[in-house]
């Protein structure tokens, strides 16, 4: 799709007129469809009349807002490309992100400008902060509503123009700016459409964060393309995000697999009426057959279906269909049109392996990113020659096409000649009742062996009969022990991957997209 990224999402937005586009969820108000056409064109004008110009990097620094889209857009307009900024950034953080991409403007919100400043002047190069909101002293892009400036005619090449340069989660390593072109994003929203048709009438919950690849494309790009409505909330507090699905009767989520867990298996879920929606789809980590199916079934939905990708694949390749029949459990789904995909031996590269068998997924396709910003290197040692992309992530394929993601070639645990999957261990410990939350890691023996240790949240004491909730002595009595959570996993998997050492947290250490940070329980048990 050779078209710029705003005219891919909003080219039929303004004959949509006052149908609702985003909703704020905190507070009710609206955006229509034809107020969020002028309104980001205007911008755009105001934007281009204040010197931004094509190539220009425009970091954007905001949680999810209903103005978030605007700013979005308003920048692709102008020529710029948006580099989207977690929220919860430190000044630190921000300023390497600020570095690496030589950013000249700054869009954030009235609360989060004591960072943004700090990070600006950590950073150097920045020529203006902006504001959606108000803060005296500041431009804002709600004066910028009023602007008459023309309209920017901006030579957009979507072919080689890069419309977004977002950060890559860091789960792995440092996080490196991917940059995605006009056409990566806009032909993978088009690859994508046709198996989740949706439309005027559904209503997305946007719970996500819109600055990660996921909730951008999810949450914002497709179903504002397709004429949906968005509901905003800002940030994923369990409670209001199941008050919300029942107050704007909510149609379709898009979430990680920590909230498929919550809708699950929390007791809060019972409290609302959830009737409205229609189907669960959740991505951006590891999600097991059964504990998706505990969740449709709760729920009384179709089984939540899943879709894979990552930020360098703009994001997607691998999506279930919505109307596919009976997809098989734990399926990420089938390849999407104009994707290639093959399944290269661990151990002998460049080797394709056969049906069912384990082997990296190497992806090539019009999604696949243009290069990771400043490291030749680390893009050359990801994308060959061919086009071939290799994503780190170990997967097989079934007779039907049916993709299966074990987990991360580099999380693998290596014992004694065989590989343990994390993913698979936590999955299972997920399947005990008095398990609220899991993660697994290898940790090196002495004999150079690696061992799966796991750390689980015990699942919160429930109230009784008596309506009190058990506390003290009574509930560190029948608390889940060590030796339980072991015997329970020993029972169930082969002898190698049996679980060798249980430690009790309070919480599961998850990025922002709901991936497990491994790294932050490898530092935990270096403290230990
Ligand atoms: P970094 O590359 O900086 O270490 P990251 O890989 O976590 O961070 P993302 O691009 O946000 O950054 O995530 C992509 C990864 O998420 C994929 O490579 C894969 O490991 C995982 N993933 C995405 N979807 C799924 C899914 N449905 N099932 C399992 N894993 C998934
Ligand atoms: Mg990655």
């Amino acid at each position: 799709v050779e078209e710029p990224i705003h005219e891919a999402v909003l080219g039929r937005a303004a004959s949509r007129g006052d149908a609702p586009a985003l909703i704020d969820g905190v507070n009710g108000t609206t955006l229509t469809y034809a107020q969020l056409d002028t309104f980001h064109r205007r911008v755009a004008a105001a934007l281009a009349e204040l010197g931004v110009r094509k190539g220009d990097v425009l970091a954007l620094h905001s949680p999810n807002t209903i103005a978030f889209p605007t700013a979005f857009y308003a920048a692709t307009r102008a020529g710029a490309a948006v580099t989207t900024v977690h929220p919860l950034a430190t000044p630190e953080e921000f300023a390497k992100q600020l570095r690496d991409c030589a950013a000249r403007w700054i869009v954030t919100v009235s609360p989060l400008l004591e960072t943004a400043r700090a990070a600006a002047e950590l950073a150097g190069g920045v020529r203006e902060i902006l504001v959606c909101d108000q803060a005296p002293g500041h431009r804002s892009l709600l004066d910028m509503l009023g602007s008459t400036a023309p309209e920017p005619q901006i030579d957009i090449d979507p072919v080689t123009d890069v419309a977004a340069l977002p950060y890559s989660s860091g789960t792995t390593g440092v996080p490196k700016g991917v940059m995605l072109t006009h056409r990566n994003i806009a032909t993978n929203l088009a690859q994508l459409e046709p198996t989740i048709p949706s439309g005027p009438g559904d209503r997305i919950l946007a719970i996500l964060p819109f600055f990660h690849i996921y909730g951008l494309t999810a949450l914002m790009n497709a179903p504002l393309r397709q004429g949906a409505t968005v509901v905003v909330l800002p940030r994923f507090d369990l409670d209001t995000f199941l008050a919300a699905i029942e107050k704007y009767r909510i149609t379709a989520l898009y979430v990680a697999p920590p909230i498929v867990l919550a809708l699950a298996k929390h007791p809060a879920v019972d409290g609302y009426d959830l009737s409205s929606l229609q189907y669960v789809i959740s991505a951006a980590a590891p999600l097991d057959g059964a504990l998706a199916e505990a969740c449709s079934r709760r729920l009384g939905l179709p089984p939540v279906g899943q879709a894979y990708g990552m930020t360098e694949l703009s994001p997607g390749t691998h999506i279930v269909p919505l109307n596919a029949q009976n997809p098989p459990p734990g399926t990420v789904g089938k390849l999407i049109p104009g994707t290639e995909m093959r399944i290269v031996s661990l151990d002998e590269p460049g080797k394709d392996v056969g049906v069912g068998e384990r082997g990296e997924i190497v992806i090539r396709g019009p999604q696949v990113m243009k290069g990771y910003l400043g490291r030749p290197a680390e893009t050359a040692a990801m994308i060959d020659d061919d086009g071939w992309l290799s994503t780190g992530d170990v997967g097989h394929v079934d007779a039907d096409g049916w993709l299966y993601v074990v987990d991360r070639v580099k999380e693998l645990i290596k014992y004694k000649g065989f590989q343990v999957a994390p993913a698979e261990l936590e999955a299972l410990l997920l399947t005990h009742p008095g398990i609220a939350d899991a993660a697994v890691i290898g940790v090196y023996d002495t004999d150079n062996n690696e061992r799966p240790h796991a750390y689980v949240v015990r699942q919160p004491a429930t109230p009784d009969h008596t309506g009190a909730h058990h506390t003290g002595a009574d509930h560190t009595e029948t608390a889940l022990t060590a030796a339980e959570v072991m015997d329970y996993v020993a029972a169930r998997v082969a002898p190698y991957k049996k679980v060798r050492h249980v430690d009790f947290i309070d919480a599961v250490p998850r990025a922002a997209s709901g991936k497990i940070l491994r790294r932050e329980l490898r530092e935990l048990r270096e403290r230990a």
